[in-house]
């Protein structure tokens, strides 16, 4: 059976969060997140409207955020990176929620043509991906559409990567880390936004706590 992807757009540039910040990565971002945080940046991504189906050219051509998405193969895809010219060698799968769907496919098919594989979800779909995959995993607790984190995802992540711009969101994670037993998982704080209040609090519990400081360089030096 032909597996089909639902992508809201491709793009070539830096990671800017997390472990991989600085590596040149290629982002796949797919349609569709029900998890609903007040902050999200890609609302656009949420739903999946029929009416908003477009051709890959389309999809291609966009100049702007939108809610327009193409359904794509993995072989459209490949083809698609392939005919892109991009250069990096890194894969981030990002959202909208990822772990909706079973990446193993999209990801072995990467990681068989040589490149290495990351997604990013919010810990709140089972996580079915391949054994290589980077998994980034930015905890989404208490979000309006009322998931829940899961224990399968806390195990599989690679590194924890964790939005704060409040004490009660670090008070958040450290329940989440202490119920699931979450002791050797690299942590990382982002603050919300930069707001400065928020990266102060981020810098004073990363030194408190040995954790790590994740700024997204990609806003700062205004890239996307
Ligand atoms: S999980 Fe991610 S895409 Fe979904 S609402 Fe939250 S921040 Fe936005």
């Amino acid at each position: 059976m032909t597996v089909i992807y639902k992508i809201n757009e491709f793009f070539e540039t830096i990671q800017g969060e997390g472990a991989f910040t600085g590596q040149p990565s290629i982002f796949i971002r797919l349609q569709g997140c029900p998890v609903g945080c007040a902050w999200c940046d890609t609302k656009h991504t949420w739903e999946i409207k029929e009416s908003k189906k477009i051709i890959a050219t389309q999809m291609l051509n966009k100049l702007q955020e939108s809610e327009q998405w193409s359904a794509l193969s993995i072989d459209e895809i490949m083809a698609i990176v392939n005919q892109q010219g991009f250069q990096a060698k890194h894969i981030v799968i990002t959202g909208g929620e990822p772990c909706m769907v079973d990446l193993t496919p999209l990801c072995t098919a990467f990681e068989q043509q040589g490149y290495s594989t990351q997604i990013e979800t919010s810990g709140t779909f089972e996580i079915v991906t391949s054994k290589k995959c980077w998994v980034t995993l930015s905890p989404k607790v208490n979000m309006k559409g009322g998931y829940k984190i899961l224990a399968s995802a806390m195990q599989r992540a690679n590194e924890i990567k964790h939005p704060i711009a409040t004490e009660q969101h670090i008070n958040d994670l450290k329940r989440l880390l202490k119920d699931h037993q979450i002791t050797d998982t690299p942590i990382y704080l982002q603050p919300i936004s930069q707001k400065k209040r928020a990266t102060a609090l981020a810098i004073k519990t990363c030194i408190a706590n040995n954790w790590r400081l994740s700024v997204q360089v990609h806003k700062y030096i205004g890239i996307e």
